[in-house]
């Protein structure tokens, strides 16, 4: 049934007054208001399940909500790690993203409340009913008065925290029902996003992992010869990483290969690939780079990591990379693995000129073999 038609019936119109003095003309109208926000809902949640991370998945979450209140204080803590602990906190003043230094190690006290009272719940009720304590005064710096479980197949997977709304007003009954009825979506939207994450990323340091770095290579053979258009990429190996660990132990050397994801990531451009490929080796698509540029790209990330300092209980660690670099010329036909090859050639090259060093592959009789190979595979 269609309201609008509903609206224009002459039955209708004949008896406006009584139907008006009777409150159904309200009633109808308020219909129609349920029906436009159930059909507003279905368009978010299918925006949300269209996102690939909880970052941007939460800033699409903090768009639909300005658009209907404003929680002085929103908190997103969610546990990225599937097996293991690892707890993110995305917190919002006024819709706006602030910095928080709070940390809280694990979910379990939550998890366990939430087993028994699985919706939506005020934060008066769980403060009473939570036995474990421990992170009770963490969740307080979030001045929560709605609390929201995201559940899902692995348990909990976070909670999302709402403060008062700005101006002080109560939530209205609306209000709350659009949250939960939201929140449900925004549930089953994070645990898809982490689990893709996890099956494109490197748990320890977060980075893609090996099998997306090819996949995402293949794909830009496939537009690069359409295109005809060029594009690089960098394979990178700690110098002396076996001495490293000898010397100041394998966790230490851990700290180095976090803090060296962190500052690759940093240095890269946006739409620049980054993957740890292996143990202590990282390699970079630069999907749009000839030659010039993946030289350039390729020294300051070495220029990066050379002036890197990792502290470690009390000591300064220092690392160096050297770099391999190899571009894809769309009239050569390679395939991934030979231009990774080529990138493994070069970086071959930096290490035995002395470490800490870029080198661009160089054709050669090498070269030639490859390129028969690659015919012969087509
Ligand atoms: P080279 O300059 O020739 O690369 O010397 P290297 O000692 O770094 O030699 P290679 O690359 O073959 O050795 C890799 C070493 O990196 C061996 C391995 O123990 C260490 N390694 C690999 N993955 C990790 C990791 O996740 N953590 C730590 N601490 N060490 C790692
Ligand atoms: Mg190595
Ligand atoms: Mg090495």
């Amino acid at each position: 049934m269609n309201w609008e038609d509903l609206s224009q019936n002459p039955l209708i119109l004949n008896n406006y007054e009584l139907l008006r003095d009777s409150g159904i003309l309200n009633y109808i109208e308020e219909l129609k208001e349920d029906n436009k926000a159930q059909d507003i809902l279905l368009k978010e949640a299918y925006e949300i399940f269209r996102q690939e991370s909880v970052d941007e998945l939460v800033s699409l979450i903090i768009s639909y909500l300005s658009d209907k209140f404003i929680p002085s204080r929103l908190t997103f803590i969610l546990n990225e790690g599937i097996m293991v602990n690892r707890i993110k906190i995305l917190s919002y003043e006024n819709l706006k993203s602030i910095e928080t230094d709070a940390e809280i190690k694990s979910l379990e006290g939550m998890e366990r409340f939430f087993r028994k009272y699985s919706g939506t719940t005020s934060f008066l009720i769980l403060e009473n009913e939570m036995t474990d304590r421990e992170n009770l005064d963490t969740f307080r710096t979030f001045n929560p008065e709605i609390v929201v479980p995201v559940l899902g197949i692995s348990g909990l997977y976070g909670v999302i925290l709402f403060a008062p709304k700005i101006l002080g007003e109560e939530y209205s009954a609306k209000e709350i029902a659009y949250i939960d009825r939201l929140m449900h979506f925004v549930s089953i939207g994070i645990q898809n996003t982490i689990h893709y994450e996890h099956s494109v990323k490197d748990p320890k340091t977060g980075l893609y992992n090996h099998n997306f770095f090819i996949h995402r290579v293949n794909e830009q053979i496939a537009r690069s010869r359409r295109r005809q258009q060029p594009f690089s990429v960098i394979v990178m190996d700690i110098d002396k990483f076996k001495n490293f660990n000898d010397t100041y132990g394998h966790l230490a050397g851990d700290e180095v290969i976090l803090n060296l994801a962190r500052t690759l990531q940093k240095t890269i451009r946006e739409g620049d690939i980054l993957s740890r490929f292996g143990g202590e080796e990282f390699t970079v698509l630069l999907p749009y780079a000839g030659r010039k540029e993946a030289w350039q790209a390729s020294e300051r990330l070495r220029v990066s990591v050379e002036e890197m300092v990792t502290e470690y209980q009390g000591e300064i660690l220092k690392v160096t990379v050297s770099l391999g670099i190899a571009s894809y010329n769309s009239y050569e036909k390679l395939s991934e693995n030979n231009l990774l090859k080529r990138a493994d050639t070069a970086l071959y090259q930096s290490k035995k000129n002395g470490r800490n060093r870029s080198s661009f592959f160089k054709s050669g009789l090498l070269q030639h073999a490859e390129s028969f190979e690659d015919r012969a595979e087509e």
